[in-house]
């Protein structure tokens, strides 16, 4: 069970949008009702799907670089991608990679009030700026005069690792008491200019301390949150806390947009970001596989097998489901419930369930080529409307 679930809804003040009634209740998530926002083309919040973002590491003054990672991330299924700018170099080149972007860019702003006014004139949808952290009320009044102009949020990140001075004296440590007073008081700035269209992050790299302060804001604003666990690590380690963090806070019904911060390339972040999301059927897209770990009873080589196919399935967008199971001890009761199935047999023959149906056997040396041909005609006949896929009929897809 997540942190709270069950009273967390009814404790507090804030509205939690209850699911539709359902045949199956225990995979309800009733998500907390947020003010929503645009980030160019893409509401966030509200009754918005969850939002996957992830970040740029290229030179942004490196447009072409930039353009071609940004590209990657899209084909990832990145809604929203943030790239970093440090200098004028960099907004300079932002320009031309807003032009080529074909989902909304926030350009995430260290400090220097003028980058923030370079970037919404260069076409950023969402500017990454504490207004706290840029010096007079001038300079606030200028950025968010410059957002509202160009039709830029704004999005407010407060990080445990760069908590200001006078709260770390306050508390004494980053605490969930100390990143909520530094959003609000961040919040109140943008307020005060009469700003509206921000959310706010409220990262740490500590679990425990990210989740109580996320569930500390969730009940004192009511924009949209962006959720993360900042410097979560490498791809292993760091989808491991990820998972644990934000799955932690989704489940709980609180976050409209994520970021999956790994030492690992962004597409791997957007594809982390989704398997969070697929799991909690909070959104879904592409081929959900479900397979065995393997034992001395598969009939064929099942890592090496799934390996391939998520490889040969990266293309299709279409959500459905396959499974990949190595024996009948479980093949058939996971069969029954995916659009195309394949089950271990003897003598290299494995039988193959086309929506939870024995269908047609097929060979070792054939398999893959034949799952994926069997998958790409499937998601045609979904698109097309001609066919519904086993996970929608069976409460797994959003
Ligand atoms: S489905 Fe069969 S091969 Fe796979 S782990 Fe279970 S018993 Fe082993």
């Amino acid at each position: 069970m997540p942190f709270g679930a069950g009273g967390v809804c009814s404790a507090r003040s804030i509205t939690y949008m209850p699911a539709m009634s359902s045949i199956r209740p225990w995979r309800d998530i009733a998500r907390r009702t947020s003010r929503q926002i645009m980030v160019g083309s893409v509401p966030v919040g509200g009754n918005a799907p969850i939002t996957v973002q992830t970040m740029t590491n290229t030179l942004t003054s490196d447009a072409v670089a930039t353009i071609d990672q940004i590209r990657r991330c899209e084909e990832a299924g990145a809604d929203i991608i943030r790239v970093s700018c440090p200098d004028e170099d960099s907004t300079a080149a932002f320009a031309k990679i807003a032009r080529a972007a074909r989902v909304p860019l926030v350009a995430d702003i260290h400090f220097h009030y003028k980058r923030a006014l370079e970037a919404a004139d260069a076409g950023a949808a969402c500017l990454r700026i504490n207004p706290g952290n840029i010096g007079s009320s001038e300079r606030v009044a200028e950025v968010v005069r410059a957002a509202k102009a160009n039709g830029c949020a704004i999005r407010i990140g407060v990080n445990a690792g760069s908590l200001e001075k006078d709260l770390l004296e306050k508390y004494g440590e980053p605490c969930p008491d100390a990143l909520v007073e530094s959003a609000l008081d961040h919040i109140k700035l943008l307020q005060d200019h009469d700003f509206h269209e921000y959310k706010v992050a409220v990262k740490a790299s500590d679990v425990f301390l990210a989740v109580a302060a996320y569930a500390q804001l969730a009940d004192a604003v009511d924009c949209p949150l962006h959720l993360g666990i900042t410097e979560a690590g490498g791809l292993i380690g760091g989808t491991v806390k990820s998972a644990i963090g934000i799955g932690n806070l989704l489940w709980a019904g609180i976050g409209d947009t994520i970021r999956v911060s790994l030492s690992a390339e962004p597409e791997e972040e957007v594809r982390v970001g989704y398997e969070i999301l697929k799991s909690l059927g909070l959104r879904t897209r592409g081929v959900r596989i479900v397979s065995c770990p393997s034992c001395a009873r598969q009939g064929f080589d099942v890592i090496r097998t799934v390996e391939r196919l998520e490889e040969a399935l990266g293309h299709i967008k279409t959500p459905m489901s396959v499974s990949v199971l190595g024996c009948v001890v479980n093949g058939p009761g996971e069969a029954r419930e995916t659009d195309i199935g394949i089950t271990g047999g003897g003598n290299g023959k494995h039988m193959v369930y086309l929506s939870g149906v024995t269908d047609h056997h097929v060979q070792d040396d054939a398999m893959i080529a034949h799952i994926v041909e069997l998958v790409e005609a499937k998601a045609a006949e979904i698109e097309a409307g001609t066919s519904v896929s086993m996970d929608s009929l069976h409460g797994k897809a959003a």
